[in-house]
Parts: structure tokens; sequence; C-alpha cells
């Protein structure tokens, strides 16, 4: 499936915050929002009109499709799965992103971005109760256990993404052994442990216009 290849940053520029996409360099003084904190192009640092209450909905959905490194259709296609099941849409919605394979296993610690946590299951690196899988969009149950595989054990990633997560505050929802290089989804994520600073109600304000 098509994916976007271009620089990262200036999405973190764009809307005005970390969204923290590249791993161990955004908690560096590299970090292009640091040195830049305004938004890219050639008027960023001109003043901005008032942006309509259409446009800070899109503003916001964006920033979380950019944050889990999905593209439109899955994005919408998630949204629309979570339209369809039990519970408060919103809350649906995020426990269907947090969910997310790839994503768990960035949460797990074994990739330092979602980015390269796709690679990792697309490589075949990753196995789900004991089976290997490829799939980034699998979706994770309570009791699942993720683990590396082991002939991909002795990856310098890996020890790349430990350091990085080490540094992370703790999730009480699920639990990684960095020496064995596996983890389990002990409950559903918890929502103020995601430190993702977004306005879900938004984004389903604009889905359902
Ligand atoms: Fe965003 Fe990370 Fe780039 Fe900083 S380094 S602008 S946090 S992606």
């Amino acid at each position: 499936m098509a994916r976007y290849r271009g620089a990262v940053c200036r999405f973190c520029r764009r809307s005005g915050q970390k969204l923290f996409l590249k791993g161990d360099r955004c908690q560096t003084d590299k970090c292009a929002y640091e040195r830049r904190a305004y938004p890219p192009g050639l008027h960023g640092r001109a003043r901005r009109q008032k942006t309509s209450e259409y446009g800070t909905q899109l503003r916001e959905k964006q920033k979380v499709r950019q944050v889990y490194g999905l593209l439109e259709n899955q994005f919408s296609n998630t949204f629309a799965r979570s339209t369809r099941e039990r519970g408060i849409v919103s809350e649906v919605f995020f426990k269907n992103l947090e969910c997310r394979l790839d994503n768990i296993v960035y949460r797990m610690g074994f990739a330092r971005s979602r980015n390269e946590a796709r690679q990792l299951v697309r490589q075949k690196h990753i196995e789900l109760n004991g089976k290997t899988v490829n799939i980034p969009a699998l979706q994770v149950k309570v009791g699942d256990e993720i683990a590396v595989r082991e002939k991909s054990k002795k990856m310098d990633m890996l020890k790349l993404a430990a350091d990085l997560f080490n540094r992370r505050p703790a999730l009480s929802w699920c639990v990684t052994d960095q020496d064995k290089k596996c983890g389990k989804m002990k409950s559903l994520p918890v929502r103020d442990e995601l430190g993702l600073n977004v306005k879900e109600r938004l984004v389903v304000e604009l889905y359902s216009k």
C-alpha cells in the first residue's frame, strides 16, 4: 500500500506540538519543532487568519492520523468500524487505534517509532501468541502476547528502542520484558497514559457530518 515517505517533522510544526514521529531524535535539540516552532512553508511565520470550525476539526483529525501513521482510507475505515461497535465512539475509536499490532509493538518498546514498528511487523520479526505475523493492522486483544522472533532478537535497532523505552513513562496496561523481548497486553489501553494531546471529540464531529 502507498505510504507517505516525505518529511514528517512538518506535521509537528503544522500542528503546533511535538508528535514524536521520529524516535530518539524527538528527544534531542535536533528536533525541528524545538528549532522552528512555527508552521512550515514560505509564509509559515506570517500571522494566520482565524481558522474555521471545520478547519479546526480537520487539523485535529490530521494530527491523530499522523501520530498513528495511517493513510486516510485506513483511518476513516477504522472510524467507520468503531461506529458499529458498542460504546462511546471516541473511546472505541482510540481503543482500535491503540490496539493495532504496530502500535503495541511501539508501546512495548521494540521500536523507536510506529513507523519502525510497522517495518518490524512487515518484515516478520514479530510473533503474536507464538505465531509469526506480518499485518500491522491486526487488532491485539487483552491477554495477547507479543514477542520478537528468536532469530531477530540480536538486531541493533532493538537495543536503541529499549534505551528509548526505558526513558518513557511506564504503562499500566501492557507489560514488557526487555531481556526476553516479549510483552503482554494486560488490559485495554488507559487513555490518560497515552500521552496524546488530542481532542477526539473534534475528530468524531468531523466524521459525523
Ligand atoms: Fe516532531 Fe520528532 Fe521531528 Fe521533533 S524530531 S519535529 S518531535 S517528528
